[in-house]
């Protein structure tokens, strides 16, 4: 259309695991299989009573209370429409000398990158996915990656972290912790002693509320208010009244944080023993899922078979991996129907 921006036109949008709006086993796209934490939706069900009113749009409770939970100051704390959103902010206002992130990592730093005309570079990971600093050193501008990352579910040690951010001081460091709390190790306890460090989260994995859409990052006030600057120019309103009071109640309860995790990790590790005794490699996983890949068989051919059984795991047609699947941790029935349906696709295909 005529009206169309060439910017527009150009636009390659993020590609979203599939969300099938019928019942499968879902393992696809590294949510919870468990519901949020049981005062979420009393919470929520109140919170529809205010509804006529437009939300704080500073979100204190909500700020307060995640700042007690990492022991910062509010200020110290910016909450998005999902981490998504957070991000997207970060590319738009904090990467004046151009992004640097890993080849192999969230689909949406490229995304962000060509829609805010930011310019990019590609770090390959090591031959076996590991990311190393070292190789940054010589570049320059903003870098981000996810620790621990995404599909690889691979993480690397805070300290290494620390030693990369001390020896950059006129860069800024994005780390994206949206799988931090199933093994990674969190930077949010150094964010005091760095200026230009940011950690950003999200509610969606490990709380349960992935459709509540709410991330946050965590950094010193001078970059939260950056952030605050560019949601009130956008939408100051991004986080809802319903969003906000799920995420306070989820928070709360941090028993049934804890024993969803417990669950979750236990599960990890009794797959990646099932998956390696079907011959699968099974990388060190310090998420809620796995990166997976056999020696005889594809990474597609196992997807697709799987998906015609309606189990949906995550394949991504990128040269490097694939052979590889990510699948996400499911409940115990859910894990046992997966591998049951893999056994029989690699002994079918061999
Ligand atoms: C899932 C994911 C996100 C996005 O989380 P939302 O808060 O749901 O937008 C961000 N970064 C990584 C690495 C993720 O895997």
């Amino acid at each position: 259309m005529k009206y169309f921006t060439p910017k527009l036109e150009a636009l390659a949008p993020y590609v979203p695991g599939e969300q099938p709006q019928f019942e499968v086993i879902k393992l696809n796209t590294n949510e919870s299989p468990y519901p949020p934490a049981p005062t979420v939706e009393a919470a929520v069900a109140n919170a529809a009573a205010v509804l006529a009113r437009y939300p704080d749009p500073d979100c204190q409770n909500l700020r307060q209370t995640l700042a007690q939970r990492f022991d910062v100051m509010p200020t110290e704390i910016f909450v998005g429409n999902g981490s998504d959103e957070v991000l997207a902010f970060c590319f738009q206002g904090l990467m004046n000398a151009g992004v640097v992130y890993p080849d192999l990592t969230y689909g949406f730093y490229p995304v962000f990158s060509q829609m805010y005309d930011i310019s990019s570079k590609e770090i390959p990971l090591g031959a076996d996915f590991t990311l190393n600093l070292a190789d940054y050193q010589e570049e320059t501008g903003t870098v981000i990656f996810a620790n621990p990352n995404a599909p690889t579910s691979l993480g690397i040690a805070a300290i290494e972290i620390a030693n990369f951010v001390a020896a950059n001081p006129e860069r800024l460091v994005i780390v994206d912790e949206a799988y931090v709390e199933f093994g990674g190790e969190s930077m949010v306890p150094y964010i005091k002693e760095f200026a230009n460090l940011l950690v950003v989260g999200t509610f969606s994995k490990s709380w349960q509320l992935a459709g509540a859409r709410l991330g946050y990052a965590v950094g010193q006030a001078a970059l939260i208010a950056a952030l605050n600057k560019l949601k009130f120019s956008f939408n100051p309103y991004s986080v809802n009244t319903m969003t906000a009071v799920a995420g306070i109640a989820a928070l709360a309860d941090e028993n049934y944080h804890a024993s969803c995790l417990e669950q979750i990790i236990g599960q990890r590790q009794k797959t990646a023993q099932d998956l390696k005794a079907l011959g699968f490699t099974v990388l060190d996983s310090q998420t809620n899922f796995l990166f997976v890949t056999h020696p005889a068989v594809g990474g597609k051919v196992i997807y697709e078979k799987l998906k015609m059984q309606q189990i949906f795991v995550r394949w991504f047609n990128l040269p490097r991996i694939k052979d590889y699947l990510r699948i996400t941790i499911g409940t115990p029935q859910q894990m046992q129907q997966c591998l049951a349906a893999i056994t029989q696709i690699i002994k079918d295909e061999i």
